[in-house]
């Protein structure tokens, strides 16, 4: 090893799901909406001129700031935006978790929350989940430096009630909560209404799934004045300009247009209880998710098969070597004919 190796930070990153080139595949693995985005975002991105492109983009981000704080009735100084959620939630770890106390979060969640825990040298706890899957809120009452889970979880699916989200959030008003609602869109109760009473919690969405937005990377954390203020404070010491122009005023213009929003999310959620309907046909069980995806294992055959067949076949789900759930497939909700698709393919290896 040379000697400067020693300095180096040395991290185990976050594997993202597959993004090939091959336009032929039914696109199933990371949970990305399978319709475009609002004829608003097309609209605009046509008038973007010289001039937006040739200058910084405004840092506060005020246009998109302005749009999203007057859709969920809150002030524009308790939003606070990012190049993604995934953006949002690294800042988030950054200003919260300094606590010598560890942070808590699901054994089985979203795997970039353990990648920024060991990035930034934050003590964690991970909680196992529950038999059936589910978030057991008794398990984070115990002394800790802050709590993040996302509701609905992911991979699973499964949605945690807001009584018990505000018991958590109620039982650790010493240390910041964050509910990050990156499928919350897809037919579940959002915590926003618990932000008028605590102060402790931030609630962090994202445009990547139920506003087809993955390309545009555009996040946001909610919250009180004081944590958006601390959020800034360590953003405008990293980078003032995270997003870019063209993203500030797609984020704007898709988020003005809620009628065809919810006209996808309502497509996605019918097709999800339909895949559900033909899924248990087929011999598969799974919990009952409300995201843009289904978590589901086979009683006879092994996922890890399943996954090698559809490939094959041109179809992309996921499939993560963990323990506990190296027996199930995580696929995303796609259209009605790419699920027809993908279930075909699947008879024609069960049978
Ligand atoms: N949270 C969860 C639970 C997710 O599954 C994802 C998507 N991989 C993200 C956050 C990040 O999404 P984005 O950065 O695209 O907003």
């Amino acid at each position: 090893m040379t000697v400067w190796e020693k300095y180096v930070r040395k991290v185990t990153p976050y594997v993202p799901g597959e993004q090939p080139d091959n336009k032929n595949i039914v696109k199933l693995n990371t949970n990305e909406n399978p319709y475009p985005p609002s004829p608003f975002v097309k609209k605009a991105m046509e008038g973007i001129n010289d001039e937006q492109l040739r200058l910084y983009p405004d840092p506060k981000a005020s246009l998109l700031v302005k749009a999203i704080a007057k859709h969920y009735g809150l002030k524009e100084e308790q939003i606070f935006p990012g190049v993604g959620s995934d953006d949002v939630l690294a800042m988030c770890f950054l200003t919260f978790f300094q606590s010598e106390k560890p942070i808590f979060f699901p054994d089985i969640t979203y795997s970039f929350y353990e990648v920024w825990a060991n990035l930034y040298r934050i003590p964690y706890e991970k909680k196992p989940l529950g038999e059936n899957f589910q978030i057991c809120p008794k398990d984070y009452l115990g002394e800790n430096g802050g709590i993040i889970f996302p509701n609905p979880n992911a991979p699973t699916g499964l949605f945690l009630p807001l009584k018990e989200v505000e018991e958590i959030v109620e039982k650790n008003r010493d240390v910041i909560v964050i509910v990050d609602e990156a499928y919350i869109d897809f037919g579940s109760q959002t915590a926003l209404p618990l932000l008028e009473r605590y102060d402790n919690l931030l609630v962090v969405h994202t445009f990547s799934k139920s506003r087809a937005m993955a390309g545009a990377r555009i996040g946001f954390a909610m919250g009180d004045t004081k944590l958006i203020q601390y959020l800034n404070d360590v953003k405008f010491s990293f980078n003032s300009y995270t997003l870019g122009l063209p993203s500030l005023i797609a984020g704007a213009r898709a988020i003005e247009d809620n009628g065809y929003f919810l006209e996808i999310t309502e497509k996605i959620k019918n097709t999800r209880e339909w895949t559900k309907r033909e899924l248990r046909k087929l011999g598969f069980s799974f919990p009952d998710s409300m995201g843009n995806f289904v978590f589901a294992s086979h009683e006879k055959y092994r996922a890890e098969d399943i996954f090698v067949y559809l490939k094959e076949k041109n179809i992309y789900v996921r499939h993560f070597q963990q323990p506990r759930v190296d027996n199930y497939l995580r696929m995303t909700i796609g259209t009605k004919e790419q699920m027809e698709r993908f279930l075909d393919c699947l008879a024609q290896f069960i049978r």
